[in-house]
C-alpha cells in the first residue's frame, strides 16, 4: 500500500505542533491512507522540538527532525523532502493554513496519474495592503520569469516520488522550491484552497523579511535584473548621442554653451545610474560566491522516529564540492 509522507515546516510553532498532528491524523486516517509527518523544526527558540518529540512519543508515523540553528523554510522543507520515506511526499504549512482536509482530494489526483499537485489560493487571505503590493510586485516578476502563473501560487503541494528525486538532485544551494516544483515538469494539476487563518503563534513574516526574500529568490531564479542593466545602458548611450549631436551643433554655430547645470545633471544621472548597475551586477556576483562554496542547506542535529533517536537515517545535505573540482 502507498503511503504518503507530510512535510512540515515549523519554525516557533509550539503552540500549534500538537493540534496539526492531531488534525491531519484525523484527516488522513478517516480517508483511509497510510502516512508518515515529517517535522522539521527550523532551530526554533521555543519549545517547539520539546513538542514534536512529544508529539512523536510512540508514533512510529511521526520523524522529527532538528536543526542546528534556523535555516529557513527552503531548506527545512528540502531536509523533509530528502527524510521522506512515501511514495507521494506532501508539503504544507504546519500552522493548518493550508487545510489538511484538502489532502485526500490531492490524494485522489495522484491515485488518478497526476505527479504534482499544486496547491492554489482562492483568496490571499488577510493582508495589510503594503504586504498586499510588495508580494503583488514579486509574483508579477517571478509569474514572468518562470512563464507560471505564481500570483496564487503557494508551497501547498503534492508531488510524486520521482518529482521530488529529481528536486533533491538539482545542486543549487538557493532554491525557490515554489517555482522549481512547477520547473521540473511532469504531469501537473492544481486543487484551490481557502487560506485559513492562523490560529496561534505569529507569522514569521515581516514586510522586510518579504522584501529581503523577494530579491533572494528573483536571483536565484532569473536573470532578468542583469537585462535591465543592459537596456539601462543603451538607453543611456541613445540619450547622450542627442546631447553630443547638440552639443555639437551648439559648438560649430558659435553659441557658447552655458552647460554647468546640464553637466551636473547628467554625471549625477549616470553616476547613480552605473552604481545602481554595479549593485545588481555584484548582487549576482555575492550569490555565486555563496553558491560556490558549496555550504550545504542545512545542520541536522537530532533526528527521531517515535520517540527514539534515529541517527542513522540522518541524510545530511552533502556539498559536493567534487564536481566543481
Ligand atoms: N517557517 C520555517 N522557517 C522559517 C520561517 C517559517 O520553517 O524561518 C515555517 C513556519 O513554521 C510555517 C511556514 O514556514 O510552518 C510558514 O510560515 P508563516 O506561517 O510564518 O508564513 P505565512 O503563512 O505568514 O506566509
Ligand atoms: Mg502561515
Amino acid at each position: 500500500m502507498s503511503v504518503l509522507s507530510v512535510v512540515l515546516p515549523a519554525y516557533n510553532e509550539e503552540l500549534m505542533i500538537a493540534k496539526t498532528c492531531r488534525v491531519l491524523r484525523e484527516v488522513l486516517k478517516d480517508a483511509g491512507i497510510s502516512y508518515e509527518l515529517v517535522l522539521v523544526d527550523d532551530g526554533s527558540a521555543d519549545h517547539t522540538w520539546k513538542e514534536i518529540q512529544k508529539a512523536g512519543k510512540n508514533d512510529t508515523h511521526i520523524l522529527g527532525i532538528h536543526f542546528s540553528r534556523n535555516f529557513g523554510k527552503e531548506a527545512a522543507v528540502f531536509a523533509g523532502l530528502a527524510h521522506a520515506r512515501g511514495d507521494v511526499i506532501a508539503v504544507m504549512d504546519c500552522d493548518l493554513q493550508h487545510p489538511p482536509q484538502v489532502l485526500p482530494e490531492m490524494y485522489r489526483l495522484w491515485e488518478e496519474g497526476y505527479q504534482v499537485i499544486e496547491g492554489v489560493k482562492k483568496s490571499r487571505g488577510k493582508e495589510s495592503f503594503f504586504h498586499k503590493e510588495c508580494v503583488g510586485f514579486f509574483y508579477g516578476i517571478m509569474s514572468r520569469a518562470t512563464g507560471v502563473d505564481m500570483q496564487n501560487a503557494s508551497d501547498f503541494k503534492m508531488m510524486d516520488r520521482q518529482v521530488v528525486e529529481s528536486i533533491l538532485s538539482m545542486p543549487e544551494r538557493n532554491m525557490f522550491f515554489r517555482a522549481t516544483s512547477s520547473w521540473v515538469g511532469y504531469k501537473t494539476t492544481s486543487v484551490k484552497f481557502e487560506v485559513q487563518e492562523r490560529e496561534a503563534g505569529e507569522s514569521k513574516w515581516s514586510s522586510w523579511s518579504l522584501i529581503k526574500y523577494a530579491f533572494t529568490n528573483i536571483v536565484a531564479f532569473t536573470t532578468a535584473p542583469l537585462q535591465f542593466v543592459t537596456v539601462g545602458g543603451a538607453v543611456c548611450f541613445v540619450l547622450s548621442l542627442v546631447l553630443i549631436i547638440y552639443s555639437l551643433i551648439q559648438y560649430f554655430t558659435g553659441h557658447a554653451v552655458e552647460g554647468y547645470t546640464t553637466i551636473v545633471i547628467v554625471m549625477l544621472l549616470i553616476g547613480s545610474a552605473m552604481m545602481l548597475s554595479l549593485g545588481i551586477i555584484g548582487y549576482y556576483i555575492a550569490k555565486i560566491y555563496e553558491e560556490v562554496k558549496r555550504r550545504p542547506r542545512y545542520i541536522i542535529a537530532k533526528i527521531v522516529r517515535g520517540g527514539q533517536e534515529a541517527s542513522d537515517t540522518v541524510r545530511q545535505d552533502k556539498s559536493r564540492r567534487q564536481e566543481f573540482l
